[in-house]
Parts: structure tokens; sequence; C-alpha cells
């Protein structure tokens, strides 16, 4: 039977309960356990599909093409492990689904309740996970702060699975605040004991907390917490923040979190392999060399909306020697008058995904600053067909070459929907999602990148298409087209001879980056953008 383990937060939100959940992920998989991830967010979309990068950063894709919140690519970068549709579940779906059975008559007779019938189905996810997972230890993270009101039916669940379970397979980690007092030059126990106090109210009682701080904590801090919430003393766990995300695990190992969590959990494993993971941090702190990338996007104010493009820029970096600086660029300011200038430090330019029309014509303007000056490209998605965007206007000389996306009536919509789609698509969950694969043409920067391999697979998150109506004239006027579906009907992939590197995918390349396996296509982007390449 999988243990469980819930992770909880407290105080504030945006304290690292992803990291947390994410490090011990890694942690117990390093200990040669089966681990299973999923958070729960208990806001009432659907999927996090439908809201704003502003809101809630970026949107991350798994293999199955669930559209889900961004922590779950921190445990897939930790733990390495391919998360799927059950490793993300919102009210909005728990509703959905309660709703659906019960106008299928599924609870006829009964009055539908937030208890059991809601608690049901979040008990239902998680139970579900663990038996189609078979993992030895379940970790669920539950969104939001102690004390919202969304969160409740969620930790009524959490609550009814601990007693279901028994307590030595159960554990519950709560995740708190700890903030330092400047005038007072102390560190403060009072708001984590109050959260804590909440939660019990829910009649969950934590067996680990989780402190975040900047700083190092008094002891004193801790056996005051220790005391005030009913917890034993080396259950009072340490996070502080760390300069490189992926020493949070070890400075978890050493402040004992994964030893504490299994002799809590009554789990006899052999001692965590590191190994892998501290020659990798040795290489991120080696880094000497310097890259900076021009990022060209229109939520850049909030760069949790590029988190996995951040993440995989950094992880080809590091592999390569170099730390990298990221100029985030905002696309509405880049104007004929001012691309010079904006673009001119940049040793490569990403024009990441994104929708609707607002700062288009910055990033046109930057593609074509790229292919001008022979500046290493890379086009994700929707920087894919701002690159065939612009190459259809400077190239094929078509001034009004757009996407059908951002101008309906464009005589040259070199990007469109592909005739099956057209119609009245509601916007959630409707897109062409998840793992597709890609053959790639031989003696292109694609081929190169991804080393001879012929087919790949990755993911996607779009709507619109290269439109082939146009394939033709581009190929003839030198865009090449260096990825495609099997079929051959769906460009994947369009690059440019005489740049160094130039390439456009219509794929998410980012999701699948791993900070001990960078991305293929980012290391070559980075390795032109360093002039590794010749
Ligand atoms: N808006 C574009 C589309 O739907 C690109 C999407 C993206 O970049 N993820 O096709």
């Amino acid at each position: 039977m999988a243990k469980h383990v819930f992770v909880t937060g407290g105080v504030v939100s945006g304290l690292g309960k992803g990291i947390t959940a994410a490090s011990l992920g890694r942690l117990l998989k390093a200990r040669g356990l089966k681990i299973a991830a999923q958070k729960l967010d208990p806001y009432m979309n659907v999927d996090p599909g439908t809201m704003s990068p502003y809101q809630h950063g970026e949107v991350f894709v798994t293999e199955d093409g669930s559209e889900t919140d961004l922590d779950l690519g921190h445990y897939e970068r930790f733990i390495d492990e391919d998360l799927n549709k059950f490793s993300n579940l919102t009210s909005g779906r728990v509703y959905w689904n309660v709703l659906t059975k019960e106008r299928s008559g599924a609870y006829l007779g009964s009055t539908v309740q937030i208890i059991p019938h809601v608690t049901g189905e979040i008990k239902e996810a998680i139970y579900s996970l663990a038996k189609k997972t078979e993992a030895d230890v379940v970790i669920t993270e539950i969104g939001g702060t102690t004390g919202d009101i969304e969160s409740q039916p969620f930790l009524e669940a959490i609550r009814q699975i601990g007693h279901e379970v028994g307590r030595t397979n159960c554990l519950f980690i709560h995740v708190t605040l700890v903030p330092f007092l400047k005038s007072s030059a102390e560190h403060k126990s009072k708001p984590t004991q109050h959260s804590v106090k909440e939660l019990m109210a829910s009649g969950i009682f934590p067996d680990i907390i989780v402190t975040r701080s900047d700083e190092i904590l008094e002891e004193s801090i801790k056996d005051k917490i220790a005391l005030f919430c009913n917890v034993k003393r080396d259950c009072v766990i340490e996070n502080r923040t760390v300069p490189v995300l992926y020493e949070a695990p070890l400075m978890l190992h050493e402040e004992q979190l994964d030893t504490i969590v299994c002799r809590e959990l009554n789990l006899t494993t052999k001692e965590p392999e590191l190994g892998e993971w501290e020659a990798m941090l040795s290489t991120i702190k080696a880094a000497q060399k310097h890259v900076r990338i021009a990022l060209v996007g229109k939520y850049i104010q909030l760069h949790d909306a590029y988190l996995s493009v951040m993440e995989a820029l950094k992880h080809a970096s590091w592999a390569l020697g170099s730390q990298v600086q990221i100029d985030w660029i905002d696309s509405e300011q880049v104007t004929e008058g001012s691309v010079d200038q904006l673009l001119s430090q940049a040793d490569g330019i990403l024009v990441p995904g994104g929708f609707g029309d607002r700062g288009i014509e910055g990033k046109i303007l930057a593609a074509r600053y790229a292919r001008e000056h022979k500046v290493p490209y890379l086009g994700i998605c929707l920087g894919m067909q701002i690159a065939v965007i612009e190459y259809a206007r400077s190239i094929l000389g078509y001034a009004d070459a757009h996407s059908s996306e951002f101008n309906p009536d464009s005589q040259h919509p070199v990007i469109a929907l592909m005739p099956d789609q057209r119609g009245n698509i509601p916007k959630g969950g409707t897109m062409r999602l998840g793992t597709y694969p890609c053959v790639i043409s031989d003696n292109t920067n694609m081929s190169k990148a991804y080393k001879g391999q012929r087919i790949i697979a990755e993911r996607h998150r779009h709507r619109y298409e290269f439109n082939n109506d146009f394939r033709q004239e581009l190929i003839e006027k030198g865009l090449i087209i260096s990825g495609t579906s099997p079929d051959g009907t769906l460009v994947e992939a369009v690059e440019l001879a005489d740049n160094p590197f130039f390439v456009g995918v219509q794929y998410h390349p980012e999701f699948k980056s791993r900070p001990n396996r960078p991305h293929p296509l980012f290391s070559l982007f980075i390795a032109s953008s360093l002039g590794l390449t010749s």
C-alpha cells in the first residue's frame, strides 16, 4: 500500500511549497522509492489552461496533454518522472465531475453534498493516483494557503485519508513563513503558530513543520514552534532560501527532511544516492562564462509566465559552463526605432509562446533583427509562427502576411487553423495538446541538435498551424522545413540556412528540459549564442 505525504502551506502564498514537495520527491526517489506527485488546486477553473499567465504563471503541459499548474514543472524537473492528467486536480474539475455524475443519475435519491460527495471525489483522485502509479509514496500538495474558504473540502478529504490509512501510512507536512523583523533583529514564530492552529481546526495535526526563511533560524525559534505547534523538536525543519533552486534537495537532506519522513512513515530504505545531483550542482557553481539571451515576450513582468523556458535556458547554459543572463524585453516596447538598441547586446534571441495580438509586431521585429543580423534565434510555438510571418513579409513581400489568429482578414494567412478546425471552438481544453511525433530532415540544425535522431516526440499547446497553402512558395524562397508530422502534413519546425542557428518549433521543448539533462535544442541554441558552433 502506498504511503501518503500531504503538503499544505500557511501564512502566505508563493512560499515554495512546490519546491519543498519536489525536493522531498527527489530525496525519496534517491533512496530507491517509487514516487508519484500530485497538486490539488482549490480554485474553480476546470484547469489552469484558461488562466492569464499574469495570475498563475505558465501553464505546464504534461506528456498526455494536460494543462497543469506550474508546480508540476518543478516536480518533473526535480523528481524526473513524467506526470499526467491525474497529477493536477482543481475544485472546478471536482465539481464538474460531481455535477456530471449527478446529471447522469449516479447519486439518484441522495442529496448531493460537499461531504461526502465532493470530498469523496477528491479522495478518489488521490487513491487512484496511488493505484495507477503503484508508487511507494504519493506526495500530494494542496494549493493555496490554510484558511482559504476554497481549500476546506480538500483539507477535509486529506484528514479523512489520514484516518482511513492510519497515521504510519500518512504524513502531514505544513510549510510556513517565518518572517524576520529587522527592527528587533529576530525571527517571529507567531504567524506559524496561528497557521497551525487554523489547520488543527480542520482536524489536521501536522507531523512536520517546514519553516521558510531567508536566513538561518535561531534554535530558540525552532524550540518554540515545536512546543506550541505540538510537533517533535526534530520535526521542525528549516528550508532556507538558496541561491540556486536545485540546491534545495541537498539543503533539505542536510536538515534531515528525508530521514525524518522515512522514520515517521516506518520506511526502511538505503541512504539516498545524491552523487549525480551533487555533481550537477558543482557544474552549476563552476560555470564561469556568460551568455546573454533576450527573451522577447508580453508577460515579462512576471517571470513565472516563462518559468520552464527560463529553467531550460539555465540547464543548457550550465552544461556549457556558463551562466545565462536573461534580458526581459517587453515586445510592446520593440519598435523600428528601438529594436537595434534593445537587442544589440543579445548573444541570442528567444521568442516564446503566447496568445493574443498584443505585442505581436514587436516580436516580428525581433525575428527580423535576428535574421538580418544573424543572431541565433529560437522561436517556440508562437515564436515559430512569428518567424514564418516575418519571412513571408520580408522575403515573399507579402506586407499583410499574418496569422489568422491576429488578422482574420489577411490575404496571406501563413499561419491559420487547419481546415478541420474551423468553426466555433470553445477556449478551454480544445488545442493541440500533449506529445506528438515529429520527423526531422537531414542536414539541418534540428538534426544536429537531436544528434541525428530521425523521429522525436515533443509536447504541444496551440491552436494555429503553418498554412500549407504557402509551403511551396516559402520553401522556394529559402525557408527550410526541418520537421514535420510523420504524414508530412503539419509543419513542426522551420529554419534558415544562412544564420548559425535560426530555428522555430511549433512545440514546446522547454517542458522536457531537466537540470541534469538539458534539452538538445536549447543546448544548440546556447552553444551558438556562445559562438561554440561552426
Ligand atoms: N497562439 C498560438 C496558437 O494558438 C501560439 C500558442 C503558443 O505559443 N502556445 O497557435
